[in-house]
């Protein structure tokens, strides 16, 4: 056998898309190690440090030799932290044998899909939605069924779409609320018309990506898993990278079904094995400590909503909605399709984003990445002179456009 043949890459992964946040990071980080002032409003992550106290636990579990191996599903002290945590926070009932803790809700979201979708079962994704999502469905050899929202409905699907798309090889739904990357927040009567509909599909999973849940502007926030005609077929996926300024630590969590936990249990048993011990300790501090971080993080990022949609508002051509939640604001740029400084045509949401690295050194995601092309996402989780800084190039760049 050749060499080429032995390394060829298996069909599961060359089908895989990279993920274009992601990539579009590292690209930014090329730039600026390059000696290029980029402004990145690509990947989406907190840019506050690890409050205090949360990295004073990690470095306890150091000195007190927290050095082994961790049960697969984490320390029950962790997950009996999270069961308070859903049951103080969002009224729910979950035993700690129901929730399993992995690498980042990542990999929490992967176990869960990989535990409970077959070759060719459907799972239904209202879209623009998480790059990850659709690939992590394609990984288990499901199939990705997307339902659209755009900007005039605020991004949000209608309970008539959602029945549309659900048919006899539906598996699972998933929700993400507050959304990446539009920001929007469903509310507790849009959510209860959803499951009014879901109530009539038994068997169908459902996931609820919580994990923008402390990044919510709207003052309240409705689990889905507090709907009793689905929670007892509710998994909820959630962690400390967003609430807490954690993203490096890499810890979130499933809280799911009883034998639902059991299978991702045994599946990241062969596969990762029980998640880093200091980072689970630190974020059991997160969740027993003192909440007033998140608070003060999250009116952070309300202040900076405010001034990114002002300024949005003010560059012809962009549509904006003001998002509710998250950190991402997700402009549609149709205006600008056929458009040309003389040098570049811009014949794709992708190609303005690259024009916009190019010309503005601004990093953006091309909305395309979330299933909606003809939008751009910004994550603005920077400063606000960033955020000025990136608003005034981005608009004398899309001024340079006819
Ligand atoms: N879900 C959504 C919607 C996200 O935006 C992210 C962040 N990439 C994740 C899950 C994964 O977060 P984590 O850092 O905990 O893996
Ligand atoms: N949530 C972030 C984003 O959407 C992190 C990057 C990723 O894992 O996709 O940019």
């Amino acid at each position: 056998m050749a060499v080429q043949d032995i390394l060829q890459i298996s069909q599961r992964v060359r089908s895989l898309a990279v993920s274009a946040t992601l990539a579009m990071s590292q690209k930014s980080a090329e730039l600026k190690a390059a000696g290029v002032d980029v402004i990145n409003l690509s990947v989406g992550e907190p840019d506050f440090f690890t409050p205090d106290h949360i990295k004073a636990a990690a470095k306890t579990a150091i000195d007190e030799n927290y050095s082994f191996y961790t049960p697969v599903p984490g320390y029950l002290s962790l997950r009996k932290a999270i069961a308070d945590k859903l049951s103080r926070e969002n009224g729910l009932d979950f035993e700690p044998s129901q929730i399993v803790v992995g690498n980042g809700a990542k990999q929490a979201l992967c176990n869960v899909i990989l535990s409970c979708i077959n070759p060719g079962d459907e799972v239904v994704i209202p879209v623009p939605a998480w790059v990850s999502y659709v690939e992590m469905v394609k990984l288990a050899e499901g199939i990705p069924v997307t339902v659209s929202a755009g900007i005039d409905t605020d991004f949000k699907i209608t309970p008539t779409q959602l029945r549309q798309a659900l048919t006899r090889h539906t598996r699972a739904v998933l929700f993400c609320s507050p959304s990446n990357p539009t920001g929007s927040v469903y509310s507790r009567e849009e959510l209860q018309a959803l499951v009014a509909v879901l109530a009539d599909y038994p068997d169908v999973l459902v996931i609820a990506d919580e994990i923008y849940e402390h990044i919510n502007f709207t003052g309240s926030f409705t689990s889905l898993a507090s709907f009793g005609a689905i929670a007892d077929r509710c998994a909820i996926i959630n962690g400390v990278s967003k609430a807490y300024a954690m993203t490096g630590w890499r810890i979130g969590y499933c809280a799911c079904p009883p034998d639902l936990a059991k299978a991702v249990t045994k599946l990241q048993g062969q596969y990762t094995s029980g998640a880093s011990s200091i980072a689970q300790k630190a974020a059991e501090a997160a969740y027993t400590g003192p909440q007033d971080c998140v608070r003060e993080m999250c009116a952070a990022f309300r202040r900076r909503r405010d001034l990114v949609v002002s300024l949005a508002r003010q560059i012809p051509g962009l549509r904006v909605n003001e998002p509710q939640g998250a950190f991402y604001l997700f402009p549609e740029v149709s205006a600008y399709l056929g458009t040309s400084d003389g040098e570049t045509t811009i014949h794709t949401s992708g190609d303005l984003a690259l024009y916009l690295l190019d010309k503005a050194h601004v990093a953006t995601v091309d909305g395309a990445a979330f299933s909606a092309p003809g939008y751009i996402r910004l994550s603005y989780a920077t400063s606000d002179d960033n955020i000025r800084e990136a608003m005034r190039r981005i608009a004398d760049a899309l001024a340079q456009l006819h």
